[in-house]
């Protein structure tokens, strides 16, 4: 059976894209992953997601946009995608393990909305017609001793997301030297009483800018040379193990924040063609065109020569490289990396692949 659209991942974006395209009543299928639900299964309060006066678990938002798309039609298999292929002018997406639809609990209710009922499915492989990307990205930490035991717990890795949290406290640490670490350094200074930058060399690799505008902050240091080696602590983080030229130092912390570079989950991409920058960020002409990528690769073959980026109103700026495959979130998106940004992405991914499927449809 060909699917109209298959959705990959399972974040803010892919569920956004969802509930969009079963509304569409494109009847999805959301290869969700084995573990599912992206960056924010690791978020404790999410305060900044609107809708929620008083906060919102991560997880449970997760959950409950989930259950949101199922309700319209969407179905979700909690399979990963190992690779994506054009096979004429269908998409082949192999998944690990062998495949089934699975729910949480919620049967969709509008069952007038979707065509057929959930049911399963074998086989490694299900086809589509079109493809919506929206696998996220993870920062990268340094799998420290302690770090599994205490992360959300003084141990994060978006400073801008939980900085309100840390209104008062006296020392919190950012590990990093680039654009990154900077950005989180100056939110965390705006309420922490002190903000110290960990910095592995002797110099900071952010741009100039940036650097100035640190300066700016009389509450944020900057230690050079100097690398975490553990965290202590049993229910929250309590003290950071510091090696600082030549000297390992016990130093009582509020909180630590990596700022150390994410990774998108687009290795599994290889070989299907969709355009990647060197970091491993989807290319689209949306984020091209308002300048989220750095990279100077363009997209060439869809979208023709580097110099002939069209605007953002071409027809379907969500689109890859490969035409019928979008891509939503934080795999495209190296800068602005909010849950709420991504949900956005993955409502104009949804937007595009339902007019473009219209489209080819005639
Ligand atoms: P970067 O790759 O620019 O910087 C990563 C930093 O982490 C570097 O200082 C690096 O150190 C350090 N690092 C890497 N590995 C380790 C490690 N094992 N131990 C300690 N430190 C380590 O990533 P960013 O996330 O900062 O930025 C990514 C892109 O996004 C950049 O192009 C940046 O300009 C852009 N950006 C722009 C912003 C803005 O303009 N407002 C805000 C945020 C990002 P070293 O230098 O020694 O390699």
């Amino acid at each position: 059976m060909t699917h109209n659209l298959i959705i990959i991942g399972s974040g803010p974006a892919a569920w956004t894209a969802a509930i969009y395209a079963s509304r569409a009543l494109l009847s999805p299928i959301v290869l969700g992953g084995e573990q599912g639900g992206g960056q924010l299964m690791f978020t404790s309060d999410v305060e900044n997601y609107p809708g929620f006066e008083h906060g919102i678990q991560g997880p449970d938002l997760m959950a409950a946009m989930r259950k949101q798309a199922e309700r319209f039609g969407a179905r979700v298999i909690e399979r990963d995608a190992i690779s994506l292929s054009v096979i004429g002018s269908q998409f082949s997406v192999v998944c690990s393990g062998s495949v089934g639809f699975q729910s949480v609990g919620s049967k969709p209710i509008n069952r007038q909305l979707t065509n057929d009922k959930p049911k399963t499915e074998n086989g490694k492989q299900i086809t589509g017609r079109a493809v919506i990307i929206a696998t996220g990205a993870r920062a990268n930490t340094l799998k420290l001793p302690g770090e599994d035991r205490l992360m959300g717990r003084g141990v994060g890795a978006c400073a801008v997301c939980d900085a309100p949290f840390y209104k008062g406290k006296n020392v919190v640490f950012v590990i990093g030297g680039g654009d990154s670490a900077v950005e989180e350094a100056t939110a965390l200074a705006k309420f922490a009483k002190k903000v110290i930058l960990l910095v592995r060399s002797d110099s900071l690799r952010a741009s100039e800018i940036m650097k100035n505008r640190i300066k700016s902050y009389a509450n944020i240091q900057i230690w050079y040379k100097s690398q975490v080696k553990e965290f202590i602590g049993e229910k929250k983080l309590e003290k950071v193990r510091i090696e600082r030229t030549g000297t390992v130092e016990d130093i009582a912390a509020d909180g630590l924040f990596y700022a150390i570079g994410h990774t998108p989950s687009t290795g599994w991409l290889n070989g299907s063609g969709v355009e990647i920058d060197e970091k491993g960020y989807i290319l689209t002409l949306f984020s091209q065109t308002i300048g989220l990528q750095t990279s100077d690769i363009r997209l060439s073959e869809q979208f023709g020569p580097k110099s002939e980026v069209r605007s953002p109103r071409s027809e379907f700026p969500t689109m890859t490289s490969v035409p019928g495959i979008f891509a939503a979130g934080d795999c495209v998106d190296p800068c602005y990396r909010q849950a709420i940004t991504a949900a956005g992405f993955g409502a104009m991914a949804a937007l595009d692949a339902e007019r473009w499927l219209n489209a080819k449809n005639g």
